[in-house]
């Protein structure tokens, strides 16, 4: 077995002892063992995940980006109460950006508190997005994989359930979305019948970056229960492990 697969083990079982008690401190504690666990297997082969023998050569390449989408002018999509996607997703991100971290792997953060990544100096709303895009771009292309981090939102309030979308210009994008979503449905959303998809033209990092990455939609706005899952704190640090693992899972 590989090692990074026995690494995953103890994931799961944190979901199986997760699942039969809703002891919040057996979660945390079963986080922290399976956490050590993994950092222990991890560094022992962190030198063969960023051996860059077959790419380039340098390091500078070597680490998963996070993207926590929007920020700052920019709050993404609005719940009814008020809600902005922009803090749900940096506080899912920030939270696995310290995961992927704490287990070993380099990571990097577009953005780690409510701002836009823009260039200073412009004035409009549109030239800040315009920039903003441009940036997050950079850091995409220069990373090993990306992970952008979304909210959904529809008219309608019955929808609901993590979105996977993933680059085609890479085809590593595939496979990571595809473990990204296993461990998000297996661990949190059994009953989500959403497919993995393909990124359209229109979503500019995705369709643009050269890299391998995806998009998580983690939930809807839109759908009052799923709301208040998003809003809940334990509900967003489960959302960031899922992801964690399904990175892990996916051994970059
Ligand atoms: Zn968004």
């Amino acid at each position: 077995m590989h090692v990074f697969a026995a690494a995953f083990i103890p994931f799961y079982g944190v979901v199986i002892v997760q699942r039969r008690s809703s002891g919040e401190y057996l979660f945390l504690f079963a986080l922290v063992v399976a956490a050590i666990t993994a950092a222990v297997l991890l560094s022992l082969q962190v030198m063969k995940v960023f051996d860059t023998s077959g790419s380039n050569g340098t390091l500078e390449g070597d680490y998963i980006l996070i993207d926590p989408g929007h920020g700052g002018r920019d709050g993404g999509a609005s719940a009814a109460d008020g809600t902005l996607e922009k803090d749900i997703n940096l506080v899912i991100s920030l939270s696995l950006y310290d995961l992927l971290r704490f287990v070993g792997y380099r990571a990097e953060i577009t953005r780690d508190s409510d701002r836009m990544t823009c260039d200073a100096g412009l004035k409009t709303l549109r030239e800040q997005k315009v920039s903003d895009m441009k940036n997050r771009l950079i850091l995409f292309d220069k990373s090993r994989l990306a992970i952008s981090v979304h909210q959904n939102h529809f008219e309608q309030p019955q929808y609901w359930g993590t979105q996977i979308w993933y680059s085609t210009n890479h085809p590593e994008s595939k496979m990571l979305g595809a473990s990204v979503r296993q461990a998000v449905l297996e661990m949190l959303q059994p009953d989500n019948k959403r497919e993995l998809k393909k990124s359209t033209g229109d979503i500019y990092l995705l369709s643009r970056t050269t890299t391998a990455a995806i998009i998580v939609e983690c939930g809807f706005l839109s759908n009052p229960a799923e709301l208040s899952k998003l809003k809940d704190e334990t509900y967003q640090r489960k959302l960031a492990f899922a992801i964690a693992c399904g990175v892990i899972a996916y051994n970059p």
